[in-house]
């Protein structure tokens, strides 16, 4: 009976033109309408503030709102109607539940999005020690695998023209999927014109990740009621580590390309200077979201995405590990073979960029931006505090 009417909904959304809802979403909807008569939430976050600009949820409203969620779990814990009151609240179950289903529905090309269901730690780990597997072999098959000491030279094992080969086809086609997915987000959230303001804010709230410190700066719940900054903390240094990666690697080519001058690069050099501080900054943040993550209640967010979640994490922690592993025995005999399981599972980190984990930085950037050109509008309603 509750499939039919179910049916009869969707089917009367699609004859009104109205995109209808999925299951997950039509719970937000329900949890938005009740949050908007209580507000009790509404200094916590920008989900709140955002929601009192509206009196109905649409598809693409219930969607923004979901990504605009960082799941910090203050509002589960504040709510009077949390389980078990019969209205069963719980906003930030609902709203991970949508933003898993973002991640599917809005995924380019359409028919990888259910990819994101499969990413999983086993998936990950799989890829990573496949073509790990598959680059030590071919090493050890054209004799490089332990030899004399290259001095660090990784162009004698994979000569450059190759690794770019190899890695520029995988990261662009990646960076597409992720921009063309996320342009069809922003395209149905009709954000408006961004100001420079507007943009600023977005960045500094970014940047800062303003909203893993709970609305009240005392950060988020995980095991249980009590707040914790280390969620945020281990965001900023895998976010910063990540971004200090990436800008050894892009320092590396401009001196490879511009200036002319090969790799291996000194220790004291700008490109391991940031490549080591990056690594130590995957180290740490990984293991400790990894830690939080397996000790996070199960009500503060979709224990069906958690295998995804840790997937991601674990790639990044390998990534770091087998990167200062060869940064430490780059000068010795097995420098062949540290060589092939860091590109191994770069490569596994590279392919499962755009339908993983890693999305939820993306959409939330976006949902961001939403919220600082949104807020800069009129607001008909005059319903809220902001
Ligand atoms: S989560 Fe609960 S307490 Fe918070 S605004 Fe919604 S109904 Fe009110
Ligand atoms: S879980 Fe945190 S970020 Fe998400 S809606 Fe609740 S208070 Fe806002």
């Amino acid at each position: 009976m509750q499939q039919l009417n179910s049916l009869t909904r969707e089917a009367q959304a699609l004859a009104a033109g109205i995109m209808p809802l999925s299951r997950n979403e039509s719970e937000v909807g329900r949890i938005m309408q009740i949050c908007n008569a209580c507000r009790y939430c509404e200094g916590f976050c920008a989900v709140f503030p955002a929601m009192t600009r509206r009196l109905e949820f649409g598809k693409a409203d219930i969607n923004y709102l979901a990504n605009l969620c960082h799941n910090c779990g203050s509002c589960l814990h504040a709510c009077q109607y949390a389980p078990p009151h019969e209205f069963a609240l719980n906003v930030p179950q609902a709203m991970a539940k949508v933003r898993g289903e973002t991640y599917s529905d809005y995924a380019w090309p359409p028919l990888f999005g259910r990819l994101y269901k499969h990413n999983g730690l086993t998936v990950a780990l799989a890829l990573a020690a496949g073509l790990a597997a598959f680059l030590m072999l071919t090493v050890l098959l054209v004799g490089k695998g332990f030899q004399a000491p290259e001095a660090g030279n990784f162009y004698s094992i994979f000569p450059h023209n190759l690794l770019v080969s190899m890695f520029a086809p995988v990261f662009l086609f990646a960076a597409l999927a992720l921009t063309l997915g996320v342009r069809k987000f922003w395209r149905d959230v009709s954000p408006g014109r961004a100001s420079l303001a507007a943009g600023g804010e977005a960045l500094g709230n970014v940047l800062a990740m303003k909203y893993l410190d709970g609305g009240h700066g005392q950060g988020c719940n995980n095991a249980d009621d009590a707040f914790t900054l280390w969620r945020r903390r281990f965001h900023h240094f895998t976010f910063y580590g990540f971004m200090l990666c990436f800008a050894a690697t892009g320092v590396a080519t401009l001196y490879h390309y511009l200036l002319g001058w090969a790799a291996p690069y000194a220790l004291g050099s700008l490109p391991v200077v940031l490549g080591v501080a990056g690594g130590i900054g995957l180290l740490i943040g990984p293991a400790g979201l990894l830690w939080l993550n397996v000790r996070r209640h199960p009500e503060q967010g979709d224990v069906a995405q958690r295998p995804m979640d840790r997937g991601f994490i674990v790639l990044l922690l390998l990534t770091s590990l087998t990167g200062l592993a060869l940064l430490a025995g780059r000068d010795g005999a097995a420098m062949g073979i540290l060589l092939a399981l860091h590109l191994g599972v770069v490569m596994a980190l590279f392919a499962t960029l755009p339908y993983g984990k890693f999305a939820h930085g993306i959409f939330r950037s976006a949902a961001l931006l939403k919220w600082s050109i949104e807020r800069r509008q009129p607001n008909n309603l005059q319903l809220g505090d902001d």
